[in-house]
């Protein structure tokens, strides 16, 4: 279990562990390190965990889920017609 990050231990993940760091957003670098921030957990590359860890970098704060944006346009026009049916 030695070298978690390395190797053939990384060849089973998901593109060999590779993918797009949420902190620095470099593409196809290998995200091995999971930071916790609240509730969620981000999966982010070597550099991203050291300057986590060293303060110099911060992890995508996300907010509570937000409601997808409903665009007001038509839909919201559509509703009221529907509504004033009922
Ligand atoms: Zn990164």
């Amino acid at each position: 279990m030695s070298k978690a990050h390395r190797g053939k231990g990384i060849r089973e993940l998901f593109a060999h562990g590779r993918g797009e760091c949420p902190v620095c957003k470099r593409s196809n670098v290998k995200i091995l390190y999971e930071q916790e921030s609240g509730e969620q957990k981000f999966k982010i590359c070597k550099t991203c965990r050291a300057a986590v860890k060293n303060g110099t970098k911060s992890l995508p704060v996300t907010a509570k889920k937000e409601p997808p944006s409903v665009e007001k346009t038509e839909t919201a026009a559509a509703v009221e017609t529907e509504s004033a049916a009922e």
